[in-house]
């Protein structure tokens, strides 16, 4: 089947997806670098984006970790990013997942981000917490972790901050309390990992792999009935084997693959995707919303206390992840 191309101004096509959320219940979303740009975030994964390390070298390759010049650069690149990252506030689409949460109308939310706008929204991102709602499939930008042992650590703790952004690798505590430890017994110190940032850089392996592919084989046996694609190009393999996974499930139950984004996808998605909108993430989910107003949860209040109820969109704010998430998030180790 080749995919159904929606406009802007295609109405007809942009009902029957509506109604096609409207009788759905089991809603899986993936996402990726479009449904932040709003916010103010690039696209820096590309390879020619503002954050390349020139020549077509990109920040996220893992070569960088192997080469001492663009290594340093690498660290406080990434600690520019995260800063950046630091300061805005999701978008519409952001909130619309969390919408979906709200009214139980999500099953998960995969993203390839690593902006942590999820945790703004207070959607779950703790893989080790059997209530994640939203995986991390490339990690993210809120702790470090050690290149020797499994532990993760705060980034603003210790000064690490200041030190990434100079270009340094902070040294995890964990392995030099062991380290001391055994010196005081009057044993052989042990190896000191450093740290650096607890995402996964192009063609490197996942720690969390094995978590991430446990919980979405659990969502597969769910039977979703749509998959709703927004703001990335399916490019990365775990992602493409993620999206075509869960299609072939949507689609034994006459189930539905919808992709918004700008870009348009490839001929090999022909039988994966149904409709390709062509239209901003926020821009469509703003028009989806209007056509199904029940689809995100809604609390009714009572604005006026003569009984005339005014309808609002159920907002969590973003408080939390200011407050704790990444500012004195408890020390998690994968172990
Ligand atoms: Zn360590």
């Amino acid at each position: 089947m080749a995919i159904i191309h929606v406009r802007p101004g295609d109405r007809l096509h942009l009902k029957s997806i509506a109604s096609l959320f409207g009788a759905a219940s089991k809603i899986v979303t993936v996402t990726g670098a479009g449904i932040s740009t709003n916010a103010g975030i690039p696209d820096f994964r590309s390879k020619n984006g503002v954050y390349s390390l020139g020549r077509r070298r990109r920040l996220f390759d893992s070569s960088v970790l192997s080469d001492p010049e663009r290594r340093p650069r690498f660290y406080s690149g990434i600690t520019k990013i995260r800063q950046d990252a630091k300061r805005v506030s999701p978008t519409k689409t952001h909130h619309f997942i969390l919408g979906l949460r709200d009214a139980g109308n999500l099953v998960r939310d995969y993203t390839q981000n690593i902006d942590c706008l999820e945790e703004k929204v207070c959607l779950s991102t703790d893989l080790l917490n059997g209530g994640v709602e939203c995986v991390l499939l490339h990690g993210s930008l809120r702790r470090l972790r050690c290149f020797n042992c499994p532990g993760t650590y705060c980034w603003e703790k210790c000064d690490r901050e200041m030190e990434t952004l100079a270009g340094l690798e902070p040294l995890c505590p964990g392995c030099a309390k062991i380290s001391d430890a055994r010196t005081a017994r009057g044993k052989r110190a042990t190896a000191i990992g450093t740290l650096r940032p607890d995402i996964v850089l192009y063609d490197e392996l996942d720690p969390r792999a094995d978590l991430i592919s446990a919980i979405a084989r659990r969502d597969l046996l769910l039977r979703p009935d749509v998959l709703l694609i927004m703001g990335t190009s399916l490019t990365t393999h775990g992602v493409k084997n993620l999206v075509r996974d869960f299609a072939k499930v949507i689609h034994k139950r006459a189930g539905k693959v919808v992709f918004v984004n700008l870009t348009e996808p490839a001929k090999s998605w022909d039988g994966v995707i149904d409709y390709w909108v062509e239209w901003d993430c926020d821009a469509w989910v703003q028009d989806l919303t209007g056509r199904q107003p029940a689809l995100c949860s809604r609390v009714v209040i009572d604005l006026t206390g003569d009984g005339e109820q005014v309808e609002m969109m159920a907002s969590r704010g973003h408080n939390q992840w200011q407050g704790s998430s990444w500012d004195n998030p408890v020390d998690l180790t994968l172990s």
